[in-house]
């Protein structure tokens, strides 16, 4: 078992951090996303690493994260889609897969074999300046076990983490609170393979403008398979069970609200009063694990939801609320966990 050192967000503690990743070690840090576990991309050793301290299975490909659109496109292939997408969303939370260049440095464990590999700018200031000193591509997928709910405080990291990771560099509070969108631009159309951070409809204006082929909104398993290899169904698990879509909550219930909070809750958390899904996207993940943690102390029997509208980070916030209400090993009707 591994000491995990906590780094304060000053230079002592980012030059610290940088210099783990580039020996090799992994390191947790916040970007506006969520706090991602971060590796050298191209240190086989250090990505299998990152798979083994989450439990994630081996075939879910990661993320790579550069510090700007130049060190992306040195590592992928520059389409015209990905040059306007760039343009408009990076530095920001929005993640392209793209066909590797040639001569692309990430590892064959960090994309799991495939020829295409998934890549961001975040914008997090912390996180640009780490990605800046470490100069080399870094992977980070969230920063908690696979298949439980993603970080979005150093101390969410500690929680799953302490003791499998060299350290966490504590970046503050992630303010979009949700993962990046991920849109795959490796076939002829681009498509939606997450909801995230970035609304879709954002997303398709620039390709429209730009006069390029539209955005393919479906972002779920087909008969095909799973869009993109970590899209199966269980996942942010809670430990409580959650119902969706609740238009009444019982008195041994824990509320997960929006917008005018159901009466009778033994426990409420409202993800935004006033109704903006920009700020209900900022609250999930820690909302989900107070409702979680303080209902199972107080022996509540599950977690109630109330509806998300499908406007703006709507449709990215049901994404998680239904795979964390999805079923899971342990619960009668179990499909495995994706691992994130
Ligand atoms: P996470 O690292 O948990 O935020 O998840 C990253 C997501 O991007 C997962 O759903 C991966 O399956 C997906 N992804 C990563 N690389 C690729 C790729 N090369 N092609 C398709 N999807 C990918
Ligand atoms: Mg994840």
């Amino acid at each position: 078992m591994l000491v995990t050192e906590s780094l304060g967000a000053g230079p002592e503690g980012a030059a610290r951090a940088a210099a783990l990743l580039q020996a090799g070690r992994l390191v947790a840090f916040g970007t506006e996303t969520v706090y991602g576990l971060g590796a050298d991309a191209t240190d086989p050793v250090a990505v299998r690493a990152v798979f083994e301290a989450k439990g994630r299975p081996v075939h879910n490909p990661l993320i790579a994260h550069v510090a700007d659109a130049d060190a992306a496109f040195a590592l992928v292939v520059r389409t015209p889609a990905a040059r306007a997408l760039a343009a408009s969303f990076w530095p920001g939370p929005l993640t392209m897969v793209l066909p590797k260049r040639p001569d692309c440095i990430v590892c064959a464990e960090a994309t799991a074999g495939l020829p295409t590999l998934a890549i961001r700018v975040p914008s997090g200031p912390i996180a640009q300046a780490l990605l800046r000193t470490v100069a080399r591509p870094v992977a980070a997928p969230s920063a908690n076990p696979s298949g439980r709910i993603s970080p979005t405080t150093a101390a969410h990291v500690l929680d799953g983490l302490a003791g499998r990771i060299d350290a966490v560099l504590d970046c503050g509070p992630c303010p979009v609170g949700l993962e990046s969108t991920v849109i795959d631009l490796s076939g002829e159309r681009p498509r939606l393979l997450r909801a995230g951070g970035i609304a879709a409809e954002a997303i398709a204006s620039v390709l429209a403008a730009a006069g390029l082929p539209e955005l393919d909104h479906a972002p779920r398993a087909s008969a095909a398979g799973p869009a993109s290899p970590g899209m199966l169904a269980s996942h942010y698990a809670p430990r409580l069970p959650l119902r969706l879509e609740a238009d009444a909550v019982a008195g041994d219930e824990a509320l997960l609200a929006f917008g005018t909070a159901l009466p009778g809750a033994a426990l409420t958390w409202n993800l935004s009063a006033g109704g903006d899904t920009g700020e209900a996207a900022s609250r999930l993940f820690a909302g989900l694990r107070m409702l979680d943690e303080k209902g199972i102390q107080l022996g509540l029997r599950g977690i109630a939801a109330m509806r998300v509208p499908g406007a703006g980070l709507g449709p990215a916030i049901r994404d998680r609320l239904a795979r964390a209400a999805a079923p899971r090993p342990g619960q009668p009707t179990g499909a495995g966990p994706a691992g994130g």
